[in-house]
């Protein structure tokens, strides 16, 4: 649109329940201990809005990003992969889904940083959009706030 003076964004909010420890923490989230987390995942469009005046339809985040979420990360436990006793132990008593081996620690900012820089490019490939930001709640006080720092070049290789 020729006379637009402003971006659009569309946010997508996606709850999930989760374990993790913070490896290497120096008091009580250095044990193993669970949330309700919730994710919002901020998308915007490569070039205009879609045909009827849309970012993105919010059911394509809901799909695309929430399916990821729910298969992978909700209701698990989320562990760095270095925290081999935590692996250990968990191995011992498989549940009903496999528990989710992060190649970092699970912090708030390193879990939003993971979908943000590895999940969502790979997700929402050729979709003419990408996302910019995710802001991650842990808890209801406290939450992140990950953001891109690709330049909008590096971004469109990246998710086409
Ligand atoms: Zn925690």
């Amino acid at each position: 649109m020729e006379n637009q003076t402003s971006q659009s964004s569309a946010v997508r909010k996606i709850h999930f329940c989760y374990g993790h420890r913070v490896m290497g923490h120096e008091n009580k989230c250095g044990t193993l201990h669970g949330h309700n987390g919730i994710l919002w995942i901020h998308a915007t469009p490569f070039h205009d809005l879609d045909a009827i005046g849309r970012v993105v339809d919010f059911s394509v985040l809901k799909e695309v990003i929430g399916g990821w979420v729910d298969e992978h990360w909700d209701h698990t436990m989320i562990i760095f992969k270095e925290d081999k006793n935590v692996i250990d132990l968990l191995k011992q008593a498989p549940g009903f889904k496999s528990i989710f081996v992060l190649d970092r620690n699970p912090t708030a900012e390193n879990m939003a940083a993971y979908l943000l820089d590895e999940v969502c490019p790979v997700l929402l490939k050729g979709k003419g959009i990408y996302v910019h930001k995710i802001v991650f709640y842990e808890t209801e006080n406290c939450f992140v706030e990950q953001t891109t720092s690709l330049s909008y070049e590096v971004l469109r290789q990246k998710y086409n």
